[in-house]
């Protein structure tokens, strides 16, 4: 099972902003910004590429409510989601990193050519 699932099913802990049946929002273990926060469906869908679109419109009302609870909603975030490898998605169960608390930089880098792209 993935880590991701684990953490849905309990057997890891998570350091929970909200939740519902359907949906898990949880503190990242390594933040990159002073609010990051991961967002994913309980059930396992690998990446972006997978998911339904009805999922996806939960994951939005959801998602919409993890950032009034994280006091965001009106000062801003980015939330993102790597798919695949060259994607940089290094846990294969689909996830939104809801990130801010602070404005943000936009530098995305190739790593070939180190141009921003
Ligand atoms: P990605 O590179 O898009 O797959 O992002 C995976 C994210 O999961 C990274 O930001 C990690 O810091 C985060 N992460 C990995 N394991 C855990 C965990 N047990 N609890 C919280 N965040 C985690």
């Amino acid at each position: 099972m993935c880590i991701f699932c684990q953490i849905a099913g309990g057997e890891i802990p998570n350091n929970t902003v909200l939740e519902n049946d359907d949906f898990l929002a949880f503190h990242d273990l390594y933040p990159k910004a002073p609010v990051h926060v991961l967002i994913i469906p309980k059930q396992h869908v690998d990446c972006f590429q997978d998911v339904a679109p009805e999922t996806m419109a939960g994951l939005t009302a959801f998602a919409q409510e993890v950032a009034r609870t994280l006091g965001v909603d009106q000062t801003g975030y980015r939330l993102i989601t790597n798919n695949g490898e060259d994607g940089g998605q290094e846990v294969p169960h689909l996830h939104f990193h809801m990130l801010g608390g602070g404005k943000l930089k936009w530098d995305h880098f190739h790593e070939d050519t180190h141009k921003n792209i």
